[in-house]
């Protein structure tokens, strides 16, 4: 007899690991007991040495699908035990992780079999799931997580379904939302003028989607608005009722195949694509300029269908949906039935809904694959609530996080736990659902917050809701300067510690000098930062009206570079300094350039004058625009008004414009990354910031950096817009929050 003792490090909680264990144990007859950690699990088993062996190869190779293991280790123990059977027993320090819930997961290939077998007791049932997927955070209200616990509570459990529940050899064991046709929820179809029509009404959703309607359908975390994705005149009018000009859609393809059929898939987007996650993965059109009505860019966002209910609308014979989060102008995502009769009446030409309730807001995730790896653009269903984990985090702080994107972010020990999308705070309805999630996650996670991060913005709800906090319960705030922020954020994602610079661009963020900051070069890490370099600020005549009308900006960019003015009101303000704030916002000089190449003029959402100027760009073309910098108190800043005469001065197409723009872009952040490499003697480059989704910059400048002996760091964990902030903010804090002490501002 041999006695091991094992340690788990990793996501093992809520993820069907310890009936896992379980099995395994009786499998090599061991005895013992496990426990979960903060870390993971502890195990001490005893048994026949080769047994153990099997044991611990089995545990490696044949762990449950959701269970993410870090590592394994393991050490003999002296003597031995003569333990009674196999006990799980309770945690050690308190207990600490037990609410660590897991993501919802998209259907599993074993479920997918049994949903299509006319055999099987829940052949064609809408709401089959397994101990490997279904709905997890989606439906939790409180924990422990257990069915009493879940939305499922209202649905008992069946004689049959029970035995499943019970059983230790099968699949369902354990499987908390586990429901059968006999005892689970239900499907229903409202139709238009909200009458509900008998029976589980899915073929009449479908026969509405096939006739070129609008269908409402009832997903994981909340409703989608669905069409005919080739049916430009379905595509159209949902971009009417939704008042959605030109945003991009993202499409559900019935499968692989109908995914190749629209967009290059590489391998490592196919993996993304099916993975449990199930997100939506932004992948480039095969034909550029096609599927126009979905998306103006190159790139559509496809997921995979990713509940039953999904793969029994599309049936046979639909191929490509419209799937679109169900709102109105950027208020947070429908989710309750009787909130979607009402406020999609007249957007939906029908409802397809069911009984088991939506606990919580989760929109689907969004997605690139990026040097083979995960780029967030918007982290949400499939990856909320796990943990980034990082090393030695403290626990009990609270990030409140930024306001276009908002997400906040709280801290377990040794993990961070970003919040799911929110949305845009500047809206009320999005403020009530910020607050709620953060009511929620504290309850999920036992969180009682000691300090607590925010933006330098002084006027940020999300700035608030922060200052409200620590007033309320007297703990100190740290307030973080944004691209500081984006900075630590791209350094923990990477799990790098120290100094070392980063290239921060994106739109606006509040700068320590009370200007808006967006196009920085800075130096730092998680416990200080120096700015050295910039982009020359410009001013922004008439503010925020600046930031749709774009042609403003470019009318500022022509006053600035000396050139004449094409409108006189515009002049006039400039002349005058008259209500145009100074913004260094790279963001602002895509737009400007946007309009200064004629591609447009104003734009229907934010951040549409870059979307453009990429889509446009020539990728062959070589060529860029002079360089020119000047120093300002050790800054260096980048003067683009060469570059502003230069295309001013007219005679080249949209499309060598923007390419020719963005290539000098990679050369001024080369060249301004190159001294201050010199002169800080750091060579490790962050790159965060919502410009970086700009893939035409992504597939250039990280390899010229490499070229100039740089060591380049990018998202793969959060992502680098603002809803990546918060995770700055909390390893900032983490830094400079000492214990019963007060913070200094960041
Ligand atoms: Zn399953
Ligand atoms: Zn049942
Ligand atoms: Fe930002």
């Amino acid at each position: 007899m041999t006695r091991f003792r094992i340690e788990v490090r990793g996501i093992v909680q809520g993820v069907g690991f310890r009936p896992f264990i379980h099995r395994l144990v009786r499998r090599y007859k061991l005895t013992g007991w496990v426990r979960n950690s903060p870390e993971g699990a502890e195990l001490e088993l005893e048994g026949e040495a080769a047994q153990l062996r099997s044991f611990l190869h089995a545990l490696e190779v044949e762990a449950p699908p959701l269970a993410l293991i870090e590592s394994v280790d393991w050490r003999e123990l002296a003597g031995t035990a003569e333990y009674a059977g196999f006990r799980i027993i309770g945690s050690e320090r308190g207990e600490a992780m037990r609410t660590l819930v897991s993501p919802d997961v998209g259907i599993c290939p074993d479920c997918l079999r049994e949903l299509l077998d006319p055999s099987d007791r829940r052949y064609g049932y809408p709401f089959i799931n397994c101990t490997n997927c279904g709905p997890r955070f989606t439906i939790i209200r409180s924990v422990p997580y257990d069915r009493a616990f879940t939305s499922m509570a209202e649905f008992p459990m069946c004689p049959d379904c029970a035995a499943e529940f019970a059983d230790i050899e099968n699949r369902r064991y354990h499987a908390q939302p586990d429901c059968c046709p006999a005892c689970g929820p239900r499907t229903f179809f409202v139709d238009g003028g909200g009458r509900r029509l008998p029976g589980e009404g899915i073929e009449a959703a479908r026969r509405l989607i096939k006739a070129g309607g609008i269908l409402c359908v009832k997903g994981l975390g909340g409703m989608h608005l669905a069409c005919l994705a080739e049916n430009e005149e379905a595509v159209r009018e949902l971009r009417r009722r939704k008042h959605r000009d030109e945003k991009p859609f993202a499409v559900m393809c019935r499968d692989l195949g109908c995914v190749r059929r629209l967009c290059e898939v590489s391998e490592a987007e196919e993996r993304a694509l099916t993975s449990f996650r199930k997100p939506i993965v932004l992948l480039d059109k095969r034909e550029r300029g096609s599927m126009m009505q979905l998306s103006e860019n190159n790139a559509l966002g496809v997921m995979l269908p990713y509940t039953p209910l999904h793969v029994l609308l599309f049936g046979d014979d639909l191929d490509c949906l419209v799937m679109t989060s169900a709102n109105l102008s950027d208020t947070p995502i429908v989710y309750k039935n009787a909130e979607a009769l009402e406020k999609l009446r007249g957007v939906a030409d029908g409802f397809l809904l069911h009984d088991r309730e939506i606990l919580t807001r989760c929109d689907d995730s969004l997605l690139r694959v990026y040097e083979g790896r995960d780029y967030p653009v918007r982290r949400s269903r499939g990856y909320v609530p796990y943990p980034v984990t990082i090393k030695g985090l403290r626990p009990g702080l609270l990030a409140c996080g930024a306001e276009q994107k908002a997400g906040f972010c709280l801290s377990k020990e040794g993990h961070a736990f970003p919040s799911q999308h929110i949305g845009d705070l500047k809206n009320l309805e999005t403020l009530d659902c910020y607050e709620e999630q953060l009511g929620h996650f504290a309850k999920l996670f036992d969180f009682e917050p000691a300090a607590v991060a925010c933006d330098l913005h002084p006027d940020y709800l999300s700035t608030e809701v922060a200052e409200r906090t620590a007033r309320e319960r007297g703990i100190p705030l740290l307030r973080v300067q944004h691209h500081h922020a984006h900075m630590v954020s791209c350094m923990a994602d990477n799990g790098l510690e120290g100094e070392c610079l980063g290239l921060v661009w994106d739109g606006t963020g509040y700068g320590p000098d009370g200007t808006t900051w967006g196009g920085e070069l800075l130096a730092g890490g998680a416990s200080g930062f120096r700015r050295l370099g910039t982009i020359r600020p410009m001013p922004l005549p008439g503010g925020d009206a600046a930031t749709k009308e774009i042609w403003r900006t470019a009318e500022a960019l022509r006053y600035e570079a000396g050139l004449e003015n094409n409108d006189v009101t515009m002049k006039k303000l400039l002349e005058r300094g008259l209500n145009c704030p100074k913004s260094s916002g790279m963001g602002r000089l895509f737009d400007g350039v946007c309009a200064l190449a004629g591609i447009r003029e104003v734009c229907s959402y934010e951040g549409q004058g870059a979307v453009l100027l990429e889509a446009a760009a020539d990728a062959g073309e070589r060529g860029e625009y002079e360089l020119a910098f000047y120093d300002e108190g050790g800054v260096m800043v980048f003067d683009w008004r060469p570059m502003v005469r230069q295309i001013a001065s007219g005679g080249e197409a949209p499309g060598t414009v923007a390419a020719k723009f963005m290539n000098t872009l990679v050369s001024a952040a080369a060249a301004q990354c190159r001294a201050a490499a010199e002169a800080s003697g750091l060579r490790r480059t962050a790159l965060s910031g919502g410009v970086f989704q700009n893939m035409y910059l992504m597939s250039r400048l990280p390899g010229r950096l490499r070229v100039e002996g740089l060591e380049t760091f990018t998202h793969s964990r959060v992502s680098p817009n603002d809803e990546g902030v918060a995770l700055g903010q909390l390893m900032i804090l983490e830094a400079k929050y000492v214990s019963g002490g007060t913070a200094e501002n960041s």
